[in-house]
This record gives C-alpha cells, structure tokens and sequence, in this order.
C-alpha cells in the first residue's frame, strides 16, 4: 500500500486502522459541509462512491435531508446538524467547505463565510486535514475585464446589496490564504461560476432554477431587466469533478470553474422554451441593483494545471434536471429544509 509511505497527503491526517479503498489508496475520511445542499449532495454521492468515509455537516438552513436520502444506512456515511458558525471537534483527511447561504434570498442572513469558514480552517490546522474552499465567481463583482483571469482582482461594491455573499467569500479567501502561509494549512480555493441540475434549490430566486420551475408550472418566465446581461452555466457533476481534481492535486489556486459557454438570459429563456415547453413565455421584471452585467469564466488554468473541463452543453444539462424539479413540483416540495 504506497499511501502509507511517507509521500505526501495521504499519509499526513490519516488515522489508525483505516481500510484501504482500493490500491494504492487509503480510504479517507472527508467533511463535506453543506453537504445537504445541491452541489453539496452530488458531491457526497461521488465520494462515496468512490469508497471515502463521509461526513456532512448542514443546518439545513437551505439544504434537505431529501437530498441525502439514499445514502442513510450506509456505514461509510454520518450527517450532523450543525450550524458552523459554531466550533466542532472532529478526526478527518480532507474538509470540503461548502456551507453558505448561497442565493441572492437567503445569503444576507448570517455570517457563515467568515465565522464557518474560519473555524472549518482551525479545524483544519488542528488535524492536519486538507481544505477546499468553495468561493465564488462573485469575488468579481461587476468586472471590468471579460472573460475573467483568476489574477483579476474583481470590482465589488463593499456597501451594496450583494456585498455580504461578494465580501464574505473574499474575506473567506482571505482567511484561507492566511491559514495556509502562516499555519501551513493545505488549502485549495475554486470560484465557482452559475451552476445548475437535480437538486437545485426550487425556490431561491436563481435564474436556471426560476426559468425551469415556471416552464413547468405554465407559468411566464421572469426576465429581469432587458435580460441581455450574460451568464455561464455550468452542469453540476462537471463542477464536482472539478472540485475533487482540485482537492486531490498539488495547487492552491485560486481556479476558476465555470462552463465558458455564454447565454443572455433571453437566450436561457429560449433554450427552456425548446427544453420543456414551446408555448412558455416571457415577463419582463426591474432588475436588481448591482447585478453583473456579463460573466464567463477563463478557465485556461484549470485545464492546464488539473486537466479539467466542462463536458456538458446547456442543452444537454437542462433537460437532465426537468424530471427532478417535475417531481419535485407534483408532490408540493418547493425546496425548504426539513
Ligand atoms: P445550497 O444552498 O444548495 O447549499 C448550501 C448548504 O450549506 C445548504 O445545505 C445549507 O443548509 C448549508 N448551510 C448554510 N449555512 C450553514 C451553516 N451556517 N452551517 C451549516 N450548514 C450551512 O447551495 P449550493 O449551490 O450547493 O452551493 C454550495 C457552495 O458553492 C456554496 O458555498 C456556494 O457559495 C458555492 N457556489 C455555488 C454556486 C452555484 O451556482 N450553485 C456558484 C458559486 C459558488
Ligand atoms: N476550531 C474548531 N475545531 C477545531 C479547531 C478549531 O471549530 O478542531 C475553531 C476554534 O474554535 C476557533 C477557530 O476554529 O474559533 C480558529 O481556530 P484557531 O486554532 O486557528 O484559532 P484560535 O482558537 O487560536 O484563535
Ligand atoms: N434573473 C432573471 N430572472 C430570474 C432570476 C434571475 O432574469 O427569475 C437574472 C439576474 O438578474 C441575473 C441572472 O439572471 O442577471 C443570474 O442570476 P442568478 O441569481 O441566477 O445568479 P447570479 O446573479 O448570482 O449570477
């Protein structure tokens, strides 16, 4: 068994008695927090089954044990209710830092990017684990440079409505910087453009989310402002790829992980139009304040250094969410915690 040698990771944060999950690997014991959420929850699904011990820890705030259903009884799997705004001692390998309120409804509500992602870190420091902070397309704010390089620095209104999910994962960054140079913390940083698929939270004012869920319903489709503003969305089992080959590499990043494909939302409405119904339509809506009017990731480093890239066009990712948000719709579930 080569893990247990002295090279690298595996053998750093390791504990006693592990079972090897296949050669030349040992199982690991891995956090994932806000593992009851929509990425959170696919993520979980790979790493198990990839053979890793799983913990979530979630305070379902957003996320649903719905999504992690299927795996109570596994013995490699074990959730905990916790908020991470408080401290928690656990032994584990790697710690995936997902918890956050993360749409535009929910994200103004608690300080979980700075106090969670600061104690996720002291943890970390504490046992040795690896950490990969989930940041943001976000710390961009409303960018000046197009398509955006993981060396721009972003514009980011400090006082505006955004600014506490925008400035929280900067400051999360920060934090995650700081851990690694002065504690030696091993910390991998993604900034994740839009996302979407099963799961989605059906109710938190996302574009994809909104666009499907009212296709469905009959209902018009909300474009907000003159819906030429631009987007990047990216299927969800890319995104998680990209999210263990960033873990299980030897870069800090930052890296951007996105689908580089660019839609103006009235493109979006159309493809949801072909996808799920030929005869929905379209309601124009004020914008908000301090919406970006363009994204699109510049994802050459990624590709580069974790030989990543997106595989799954918009039109072949959206209609593999339509049977879920149906479901979901028919039996009365609009996406709220337990
Ligand atoms: P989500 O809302 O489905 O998942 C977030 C999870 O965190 C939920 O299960 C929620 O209950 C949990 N949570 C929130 N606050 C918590 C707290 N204080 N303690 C414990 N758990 C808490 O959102 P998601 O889309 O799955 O996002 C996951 C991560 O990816 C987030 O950090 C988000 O900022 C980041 N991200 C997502 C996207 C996207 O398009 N989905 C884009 C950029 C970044
Ligand atoms: N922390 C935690 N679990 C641990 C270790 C630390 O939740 O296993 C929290 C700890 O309570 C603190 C934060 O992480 O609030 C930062 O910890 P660190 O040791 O870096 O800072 P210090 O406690 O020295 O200020
Ligand atoms: N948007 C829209 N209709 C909706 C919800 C959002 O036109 O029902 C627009 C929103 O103004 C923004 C884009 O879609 O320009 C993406 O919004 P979302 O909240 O999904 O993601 P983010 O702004 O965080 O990229």
């Amino acid at each position: 068994d080569s893990s247990s040698g002295s090279s690298g990771f595996f053998s750093k944060g390791a504990f006693p008695g592990r079972v090897p999950a296949g050669i030349g690997r040992k199982r690991l014991r891995v956090v994932v927090t806000g593992g009851a959420g929509f990425v959170g929850s696919h993520l979980v699904d790979k790493l198990i089954s990839r053979g890793d011990e799983v913990i979530v820890i979630d305070n379902f705030f957003t996320g649903r044990k719905d999504n992690l259903v299927h795996l109570f009884g596994n013995p490699r799997f074990e959730l905990i209710r916790h908020d991470v705004v408080e401290p928690i001692l656990l032994e584990v390998d790697q710690i995936y830092h997902l918890a956050c309120p993360a749409s535009p409804v929910h994200y103004k509500y608690n300080p979980t990017n700075v106090m969670g992602t600061l104690n996720m870190l002291g943890l970390a420091k504490r046992v040795g684990a690896r950490f990969l902070l989930t940041s943001t397309s976000e710390v961009y704010g409303d960018p000046l440079e197009h398509p955006q390089k993981e060396t721009y620095w972003g514009n980011v209104n400090p006082i505006g409505e955004r600014s506490c999910y925008d400035e929280g994962k900067r400051t999360a960054e920060t934090l995650a910087m700081d851990y690694h140079r002065g504690a030696d913390v091993e910390v991998r940083i993604a900034r994740i453009f839009n996302t979407y698929g099963p799961r989605m939270c059906l109710d938190d004012g996302r574009v994809v989310s909104n666009f499907v869920a009212q296709a469905i319903r009959k209902q018009p489709m909300t474009v907000y402002g003159d819906g030429k503003q631009t987007r990047s969305f990216q299927y969800v089992s890319d995104l998680v790829d990209g999210l263990v080959a960033l873990m299980e590499g030897e870069h800090v990043g930052p890296f951007n992980l996105g689908n580089p494909g660019e839609f103006t939302m009235l493109e979006l409405a159309e493809v949801v139009k072909e996808t799920i119904d030929s005869s929905a339509t379209i309601e124009f809506r004020p914008n908000t304040a301090d919406d970006p009017h363009k994204r699109k990731p510049d994802i050459s480093k990624a590709k580069e250094l974790l030989n990543w890239e997106p595989k799954i066009y918009l039109r072949e990712g959206l209609p593999l969410m339509v049977n879920d948000f149906r479901n979901r719709i028919l039996n009365g579930d609009e996406g709220k915690g337990l």
